[in-house]
């Protein structure tokens, strides 16, 4: 393969993403979150625990490495939802906004990976949803089983794959965990 052919500057070396600033929806002194990474992983989440904005019937929820999210405005807002889920999600105590979600537990696959909602960010480039989790979960928190076809239909015109799970890429991560564990 030629690679000293030169396209354009833009897309043979595409400015690297490096994340932004979340803020919670507080207009006043908001929670305020850095993050100095791209997201991985994105993808809409039916499940009942992940915050998701009025109205929408899935959250939408990335990773980057604990390492690259730190608070930088107002932390003394945010509380954990539920201290004893594997994933602690701290929110703002006043809008009610997850800022991200932690895995202290350091025996869990996904242990060094917090979860984030890009949503609540201005910058532009984060990664993009790829696929649709734990979709059947709607129908707990409401969702007539009924709409779950159309629904499901709606995910795939988007291409977002749905699974009741996670992707296969991350269940096969969670096995590969599992296995080397034993
Ligand atoms: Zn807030
Ligand atoms: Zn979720």
């Amino acid at each position: 393969m030629q690679t000293n052919i030169q396209i354009h500057p833009a897309i043979d070396n595409p400015a690297q993403f490096n994340g932004g600033e979340l803020r919670c929806q507080c207009q006043r002194n908001p929670v305020v979150v850095k993050v100095t990474a791209q997201t991985a992983h994105n993808h809409a989440c039916g499940c009942s625990k992940c915050w998701k904005p009025e109205g929408a019937l899935f959250s939408m929820v990335a990773v980057v490495g604990r390492d690259h999210v730190s608070v930088t405005e107002n932390a003394d807002k945010l509380v954990i939802v539920d201290e004893k889920a594997a994933i602690q999600r701290h929110a703002c105590k006043v809008c009610g906004v997850h800022m991200y979600g932690r895995i202290e537990n350091q025996g869990h696959p996904f242990y060094g990976l917090d979860f984030i909602h890009t949503e609540l960010s201005k910058e532009t480039g984060w990664s993009k949803p790829e696929f649709a989790a734990f979709v059947s979960s709607i129908i707990e928190t409401g969702t007539d089983p009924e709409d779950m076809p159309a629904i499901r239909a709606r995910l795939v015109d988007l291409g977002l794959e749905p699974y009741d799970c996670l992707s296969p890429a991350l269940m096969d991560a969670i096995a590969t965990h599992t296995a080397a564990q034993k």
